[in-house]
């Protein structure tokens, strides 16, 4: 559809940006902003401010901003739901020709913009950043993410964008899609590599947040880790079938060792150890199937409540 549009026509656009409590990193961000869409010639940007919550001065501080530019949009959701529902409140709400999804820390520099929907307009649907660099993050934090997303890549089976995150520009298509995916527990990544379309990456330096600290911690990190495995695939659930089948098999040939043992030596009275390593081991076993199945059943339950992904408490969108 964009493809069509004429090249001297400005093609629009939709900054979106989740916030909560960046009362900090808004003035900087407002700047910044406000630089990069005076001097842009080839877009016409919307920004979309979606406040998750905050409890500080941050929606005070949009409400303002709001009121100084005609292109500022905002939506208030009704309390903190996570970022991915504050991202997901956002595209519901696009009406542009395509989208790009920034951090409020500036961690993803919006000068980048201009470079990544010069992509877009060459027909990428789905120009996706990938950090060159990621400062000031640890070496545990790096480690695990490479671990989680190769791993995440051999079960699934799907192709996962790696050192990615959610700064990327979106074709309307995209956008319409991801719109009809309205899973409650979300998980981005796995949604912005299960739609497809035409993808290319565009590499940069991811930078350190300019104020405020980071609302992760390693346990939120686990859920959306295990959000994104079952949201992808159900290979863990094979794995009990699996496991139980080896277990199974070697337990045949222990027995079929017993009664042979039996039959030639007698009753043999001692065995303890053995006893106990096979309660153990299976009990072990039994346990693990029962957490992963439990994993997809919580999610299946969230789902079949059929709640809302979000609430609304104010909106000014320019539809
Ligand atoms: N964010 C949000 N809701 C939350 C947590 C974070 O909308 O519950 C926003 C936050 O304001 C920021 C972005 O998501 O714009 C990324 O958050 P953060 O910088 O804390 O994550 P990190 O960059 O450390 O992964
Ligand atoms: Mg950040």
């Amino acid at each position: 559809m964009s493809e069509q549009t004429n090249s001297s026509e400005k093609r629009t656009i939709t900054v979106l940006i989740p916030c909560y409590n960046e009362q900090e990193s808004l003035p900087i961000l407002f700047d910044r902003m406000d630089a990069l869409v005076a001097g842009s010639e080839t877009l016409d940007y919307t920004l979309l401010f979606v406040d998750d919550g905050s409890k500080d001065n941050t929606r005070p501080l949009i409400k303002e901003y709001a009121t100084k530019h005609p292109y500022v949009e905002y939506i208030f959701l009704s309390r903190n739901f996570g970022k991915e529902k504050a991202m997901y409140a956002g595209i519901e709400n696009v009406h542009t020709d395509g989208l790009v999804i920034i951090d409020a820390d500036l961690q993803d520099p919006p000068e980048l913009i201009p470079q990544m929907a010069e992509l877009w307009m060459q027909g990428y649907d789905d120009v996706y950043a990938r950090r060159r660099s990621r400062e000031g993050e640890s070496w545990l934090k790096k480690a695990t993410s490479r671990w989680y997303y190769d791993l995440l890549q051999k079960v699934s089976g799907v192709a996962i964008q790696k050192d990615t995150g959610d700064f990327r520009l979106l074709d309307r298509k995209c956008v319409d899609a991801l719109k009809r995916l309205d899973e409650s527990e979300r998980n981005s990544k796995a949604l912005f590599s299960w739609i497809g379309f035409k993808k290319i990456e565009f590499l940069y330096d991811r930078d350190k947040r300019v104020a405020g600290k980071t609302k992760w911690n390693y346990l939120k990190l686990f859920h959306l880790a295990m959000d994104g495995i079952t949201s992808f695939t159900t290979a863990p659930l094979k794995i009990a079938t699996w496991v139980g089948s080896l277990v199974s098999l070697a337990a045949v040939v222990y027995a079929i060792v017993i009664l042979v043992k039996t039959f030639a030596q007698g009753i043999d009275v001692p065995g303890y150890a053995s006893t106990m390593v096979v309660v153990l081991i299976l009990g072990g076993v039994q346990l693990l199937s029962l957490g992963i199945i439990g994993e997809y059943l919580g999610r299946i339950f969230m789902q079949t409540k059929g709640r809302p992904n979000y609430l609304v408490q104010e909106q000014k969108i320019n539809k």
